[in-house]
């Protein structure tokens, strides 16, 4: 019986801006999707119900962290946020920067440097959160 390997424990799943010991956010190179995101969780999970309630909140705190960072940089006409896993059954969330017709000029080659820049400081402001957070 072959064992398929996952895709997600295997590979970064795209160009990685962000990462700790728990989740990583990396930028997915799509023309049609400019700043699409994904949020992966670093160990091999399928569903947010896998997770303890605290780590649910952390990955989420990510996750958010990421709409933020895109919507600073990108000024979207709206952020699509989903959890799919058709493909590989690993936790992680897509989030997708949506443009009208005439709002594809972030796409240039350092929108992953400008979303990481201020991604960076939006995970500075998660982690002291997190510290203040009993538990
Ligand atoms: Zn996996």
């Amino acid at each position: 019986m072959d064992i398929e390997p996952c895709e997600l424990c295997h590979r970064l799943g795209g160009h990685p801006l962000w990462r700790d010991e728990f989740c990583r956010v990396v930028l997915v190179e799509d023309r049609d999707y400019p700043g699409f995101c994904r949020v992966i969780l670093e160990r091999h999970v399928a569903e947010m119900t896998d997770l303890a309630p605290g780590e649910r909140m952390r990955l989420m705190d990510a996750v958010f962290a990421t709409e933020a960072a895109l919507r600073e940089v990108l000024r979207p006409h709206k952020i699509n946020i989903a959890s799919l896993g058709n493909v590989t059954p690993h936790l992680h969330w897509h989030v997708v920067p949506r443009h009208s017709e005439d709002r594809h000029r972030g796409a240039d080659r350092r929108l992953d440097v400008r979303v990481l820049d201020v991604l960076r400081g939006q995970r500075a402001d998660v982690h002291r959160e997190l510290d203040r957070r009993p538990g």
